[in-house]
């Protein structure tokens, strides 16, 4: 949730958290089935999806429908759901509308409408949801917007959602008679129809592109790596999608633990008009939005993003406080995003100096560098350069214990090896949180480990990575950052010439 730029920001589970929140109410659904036709109405670009959801559920439970008043980057949803009307067996449910209040910061709220009248299931739910104005208000791209004739958007972006947290039989189909002949449909949980078990917020949490969509592979089920766009961009996007597929499988084999390839898609659209957005991730899935551009051949594109958000699906997450947490969620991203695409040959050892030295001089530059991790997550997104210090500390963090590991075992282990286990015992639901990372730790690196994290990970303390923190390719150099006018004491990393690139891509 970048207000915000490409997608580092948020991983999309945390996110999801932070939504979640929203519906307590115990209502289950048994079955919720959902018709999107995207309409045209004769114009080039769509103008609204028309959605026609059938609701099945006990009788007697209450029925409580909910669309955001305020979403991040898609404000006024609510407002944009255009005649609406509830069936039941007896016909017309009259409905009672009702807006929560506010929420300060731009997070989420809803209006909720209530029956006026006990109802009898299936319920039939028909509306038309807008697509967000030219000129709203800029954010994650989470609000449906035309491109080239499709559309594309978030689930709670633009639909209206029956309160329910508990698991019911989804489908969704697609009628895309209103757009041009060969338009496809796909979303973060699959390419076109899809049947599913799952929460309802499965569906709110799903990204949807519908149009003349370009795709990658062109044809096939989907399985593994797939991406859609609607646009014109810069770059080749089938280019790009190409090599985020050759370095998705190389990160599947890497982690391992996942399987061979698990389901993944990307999604990007190219915008003739403002809000443009960024890039967010969302669980499995990854929009990037920007202003759409005429084709330059030599535009690479936003390769470093594609990395690090597949990267998350791997790394995953640490059991602790909102914020707090993103030491772990962020930084082993961040290094696995500058180590793995090289080890990979994926990117040059060139562009991998210059990586960690980003990282290096982003953390020692920063006015946050020794906050505690409390401090910045309290500070949230108030300023990209301080929510980006545990990102990048970490990252040097985990580099360091990295060559450490090394030393100590004389190559025979290194944290891809420290991770591993807790990777799979993590997939299985055994809780990861700071005293079992401190355990790990100790147990490779002795009981100063435990010490060390807590100093510099959570109380932010000045401290030195060792001098072959990555390798021996590369060494510590004195360097002096500025840091809000005050030259302060740091270090960079020089590529040690005389080691060949072969020896650093086998680090
Ligand atoms: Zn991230």
């Amino acid at each position: 949730m970048r207000t915000l730029k490409p997608a580092r920001v948020l991983g999309g589970a945390s996110l999801a958290l932070l939504l979640a929140g929203v519906c307590a109410q115990a209502f289950a659904a048994d079955r919720f089935s959902t018709t999107l036709k995207p309409i045209r109405a004769g114009q080039a670009e769509v103008s609204a999806i028309a959605v026609t959801a059938r609701l099945e559920a006990a009788d007697g439970q209450p029925l409580m429908l909910q669309a955001p008043i305020i979403y991040p980057g898609a404000w006024r949803v609510a407002d944009r759901i255009q005649g609406m009307s509830v069936l039941d067996a007896q016909g017309p449910v009259p409905l009672e509308a009702k807006d929560d209040a506010p929420q300060p910061g731009g997070f989420p709220y809803y209006r909720r409408w209530t029956p006026t009248r006990a109802v009898t299931y299936p319920v039939t739910i028909q509306y038309t949801a807008a697509v967000q104005p030219v000129g709203d208000r800029n954010g994650p791209p989470f609000g449906i917007r035309p491109a080239a004739g499709g559309v594309s958007g978030l689930g709670a972006g633009f639909m209206v959602m029956p309160q329910s947290s508990q698991p019911a039989d989804l489908s969704l189909t697609w009628d895309l008679s209103d757009l041009a002949p060969g338009s496809v449909a796909a979303t973060s949980y699959a390419i076109g129809d899809a049947k599913l078990k799952g929460p309802i917020s499965t569906i709110a949490q799903s990204w949807y592109l519908a149009g003349p969509a370009g795709r990658y592979p062109a044809t096939g089920e989907g399985h593994g790596f797939t991406g859609f766009w609607l646009g014109t961009s810069p770059f080749d996007p089938a280019k790009e999608l190409a090599y985020s597929a050759k370095l998705y499988a190389y990160l599947a084999k890497a982690f391992g633990y996942l399987g061979p390839e698990p389901e993944y898609r990307v999604f990007m659209r190219f915008l003739d008009t403002p809000p443009v957005g960024g890039g967010t991730a969302q669980p499995k899935s990854f929009m990037l939005s920007r202003a759409s551009a005429p084709f330059d051949p030599k535009a690479e594109g936003p390769r470093e993003t594609l990395a690090h958000e597949m990267i998350h699906q791997w790394t995953g997450g640490v059991a602790a406080p909102d914020g707090v947490s993103s030491w772990f969620s962020e930084g082993l991203t961040t290094f696995y995003t500058a180590l793995l695409p090289m080890r990979g040959g994926f990117t040059t050892v060139d562009a991998y100096t210059t990586e960690i030295n980003r990282i290096a001089s982003g953390y020692q530059g920063s006015t946050a560098a020794n906050w505690t991790a409390a401090k910045i997550a309290e500070h949230g997104f108030g300023s990209e350069d301080i929510r980006h210090v545990p990102y990048l500390r970490s990252a040097l963090y985990f580099a360091d214990i990295d060559a450490r590991v090394r030393a100590k075992t004389k190559g025979k282990r290194k944290l891809d090896d420290v991770l591993a286990p807790m990777f799979v015992s993590r997939e299985k639901g055994v809780r990861f949180d700071h005293a079992a990372w401190k355990a790990m730790v100790v147990k490779e690196l002795g009981p100063q480990a435990a010490v060390e994290f807590e100093d510099r990970i959570l109380e932010g303390k000045p401290w030195t990575p060792v001098a072959d923190a990555y390798g021996p390719c590369f060494t510590r150099v004195a360097k002096t950052y500025q840091v809000e006018g005050r030259a302060v004491a740091g270090y960079a990393w020089q590529r040690v010439a005389s080691v060949p690139d072969k020896t650093c891509q086998r680090w």
